[in-house]
């Protein structure tokens, strides 16, 4: 079985969404469970406003801290923007490129998810790119040509030793914060391709060992059957990662399914 050769990992994606109260109740409930957190590698990305506190907060929590966005440039005149080491400095580890949000409303081209990966790689945060189709896409029947497209170029100039530090998240638009999951079949077939391509970039050896996520309205209750799936390795969750109940749910049926 691949999997054996890949992180497990659950994601959360809180999006504008947060503050100092609500980090610290997230903490306080995930320190206080139960669930095994040892398993996955589990992954909060906040707000870059909170990334300092969750970092001091996920110590003992076996949570590692992401962030949302970052600028490819690693200085200079970009106003509101912050670089890889900035976010590095406040506290990040993980860093979301590509998300279908940045492409929708600020113009996120294809291109400038490739610089920001390897602006990304080059300050040694580790980014978790995702790739994705709109709803026309998918009816049109160009999905993996689509989702090859933004692999390609969101890689580009990416080596197989800087590929072991990239997780891939697969996100259809039309699943995202709409209630509509990807059927475990759908989310399989894009996965399966995502590595198709992976292996033919690089090579068997260091495509399966690239962990590729699911995200798009994943829950407690669907989450199973999309970790069953050959391909997948965890998710990238938004709406059910903001209450630290849900998100444990989903941590637990990883560390059920994939985890080891
Ligand atoms: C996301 O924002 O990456 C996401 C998957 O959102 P949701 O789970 O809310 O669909």
């Amino acid at each position: 079985m691949d999997k054996r050769y890949r992180k497990a990992i659950i994601a959360g994606n809180w999006k504008m969404n947060g503050d100092n109260t609500s980090l610290k109740t997230f903490f306080k409930e995930v320190k206080q469970s139960k669930t095994p957190k040892n398993i996955t590698k589990n992954i909060l990305c906040v707000p870059a406003t909170l990334i300092t506190a969750a970092q001091g907060l996920s110590k003992s929590s076996k949570f590692s801290v992401g962030t949302q966005n970052m600028h490819f440039e690693q200085s200079g005149a970009y106003t509101g923007e912050l670089s890889a080491s900035m976010i590095m400095e406040a506290g990040a580890e993980y860093v979301i490129i590509g998300h279908s949000e940045r492409r929708k409303f600020f113009g996120e081209t294809d291109e400038i998810v490739a610089k920001k990966t390897t602006a990304a790689v080059l300050s040694g945060l580790k980014p978790i790119i995702c790739v994705g189709e709109t709803n026309c896409q998918r009816n049109f029947g160009v999905t993996l040509e689509v989702i090859r497209r933004q692999l390609k170029i969101a890689l580009s100039s990416i080596d197989a030793v800087q590929l072991k530090k990239i997780v891939i998240a697969y996100e259809p638009v039309w699943a995202i914060g709409t209630g509509r999951t990807a059927t475990p079949e759908q989310a399989q077939e894009v996965c399966k391709e995502i590595r198709t391509c992976l292996r033919e970039m690089y090579g068997a050896k260091s495509a399966r060992a690239v962990s590729i996520l699911y995200g798009g309205s994943l829950n407690a209750n669907n989450a199973r059957e999309i970790f069953e799936q050959y391909d997948i390795d965890g998710a990238l969750v938004g709406g059910a990662s903001l209450k630290a109940q849900d998100f444990l749910k989903i941590i637990e049926i990883g560390a059920e399914i994939i985890g080891k």
